[in-house]
């Protein structure tokens, strides 16, 4: 890492308190200070490029630069920079966004509700489904489940959500009726032998025990994302969502889709639940509804939810819930540019192609290392997790911070990846070409003898 850091790295040491970022690092390394971007690529404060591997924060799916979306953010903001959406005001691109939003869901879906993130869409989710259930005359039906190594958001009830104990320990979480059950991690948790199916079973038994313990009465929704993404890079085992919906419907529990990662193209269908075919009662999407060029979010509520809603409008009154930048023109501006490119550009059809070409890459090249337990995912979302030894999955220490090595061997190679713990993972732009992944691959491999000579 740079001994000397350079001015802007030294401001932004001093002055800026980082979100997930240890203090302790950036105090003895200095920030890495990106200065400008295109493609697949940026460029830091130093003239150092890097292929972005995680597409900024799995957000910037048709890369950077994009002028389309740029010429759409400039001139919303020269024609209306602002307007709100409480009391029935809106504007036209958000009267436009919406529907473009509808015609796109994988299921018929009767409105959107915006926001700014992905954190806030999961609140307004929380709250409709308590709306809901009170509507319907069920106070009870208040309990949400959600899965260990779930991520849905950082605000006081979604990092509840969230399924990461890094979270909630030191910030007095969870608070509220939140419940958690096994992630579908069988590369971990499976017990040797056992087949996916089985242990989508097993999994299946776990939520249904729970439900039941509880009193399926009290259980209002089960939150899922369809391959899970900041926990640690997890796809559902073989016929998860099978084995899970049906409990559901059963018990008459919601099904949230959390597609903030997987929705509009990650991974290789527009939406994640169309990859592993379940039905979602709502859906909360965000990061790539704009390509990440500006900060929106979109919660798609089907009729079985927004019908109650709409017969208890008289009990309802004004609907108290909002945020200021609720459907922000300059938000939808982008999202139309972005969605309109999608279908353009045939970002979908390039991840179906490219994504199993990189996990076959990643395969060819590493299925084979000595420090290699586990390459998976889907579509453009995959992860590489280290191992000790991957005969017995002996991990590494936890000091050795053996993920983190490896990270910045590779950013010294010029390649962006992120660490979750001893998992690699990368999601890069959606556009990405296979000679892209490639370079991606190569770079790759070589950061890992870097630090695991093998
Ligand atoms: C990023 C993310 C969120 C939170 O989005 P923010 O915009 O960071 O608030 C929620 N769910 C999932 C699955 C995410 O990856």
């Amino acid at each position: 890492m740079a001994t000397q850091l350079s001015h802007v790295a030294q401001q932004d040491q001093r002055s800026q308190f980082h979100p997930f970022t240890s203090i302790n690092d950036l105090k003895a390394e200095g920030p890495t200070v990106m200065a400008s971007g295109s493609g697949v690529r940026v460029r830091d404060v130093n003239g150092k490029e890097y292929l972005d591997g995680m597409a900024g924060l799995w957000c910037v799916n048709l890369g950077y630069g994009r002028q389309e979306i740029c010429d759409a953010i400039a001139q919303q903001s020269q024609r209306l920079s602002f307007f709100h959406t409480f009391n029935g005001m809106s504007s036209d691109v958000v009267a436009e966004c919406s529907e473009a939003l509808l015609a796109r869901a994988p299921v018929p879906m009767s409105r959107v509700f915006f926001g700014a993130s992905g954190s806030d869409a999961n609140e307004t989710q929380l709250k409709l489904i308590w709306v809901y259930n009170n509507l319907r005359g069920k106070p009870e039906k208040k309990k949400i489940i959600a899965r260990w190594n779930a991520y849905h958001g950082s605000g006081v009830a979604t990092a509840s959500l969230t399924g990461l104990p890094g979270m909630h320990t030191l910030f007095d979480l969870p608070k509220g009726p939140i419940l958690h059950v096994s992630a579908p991690n069988y590369y971990r948790n499976a017990p040797d032998g056992m087949s996916e199916r089985d242990f989508s079973r097993q999994l299946a038994k776990e939520l249904e025990a729970l439900i039941e313990r509880e009193g399926p009465d009290t259980i209002a929704a089960f939150f899922v994302e369809a391959v899970m993404g900041a926990g640690g890079l997890i796809p559902p085992p073989e016929g998860y969502f099978e084995e899970i919906t049906p409990i559901l419907k059963k018990h008459d529990i919601l099904l949230v889709a959390d597609e903030v990662v997987s929705g509009f193209g990650r991974l290789g269908t527009y939406w994640g639940s169309q990859t592993y075919g379940y039905e979602p009662d709502l859906i909360t999407s965000a990061k790539g509804v704009t390509s990440g060029y500006f900060p929106m979010s979109a919660v798609f509520i089907s009729p079985k939810v927004w019908d109650v809603i709409e017969a208890g409008a008289d009990k309802v009154g004004v609907f108290g819930h909002g945020y200021t930048y609720s459907a922000h023109p300059v938000g939808a501006a982008a999202a139309l540019a972005a969605l309109k490119l999608i279908d353009d550009l045939k970002v979908v059809e390039n991840v179906a192609d490219v994504g199993p070409y990189m996990m076959q890459s990643l395969r060819d090249r590493l299925g084979q290392h000595p420090h290699v337990g586990d390459i998976r995912g889907k579509g453009l979302m995959l992860g590489i997790e280290l191992m000790q030894d991957r005969g017995t999955k002996q991990t590494f220490p936890m000091a050795n911070r053996t993920g983190r090595q490896v990270l910045k061997a590779a950013a010294e190679r010029g390649l962006i990846t992120r660490a979750l713990g001893d998992t690699l993972v990368f999601a890069p732009p959606l556009i990405i070409s296979r000679t892209e992944v490639d370079e991606i691959v190569d770079k790759f491999a070589l950061a890992v003898d870097d630090v695991l000579k093998s």
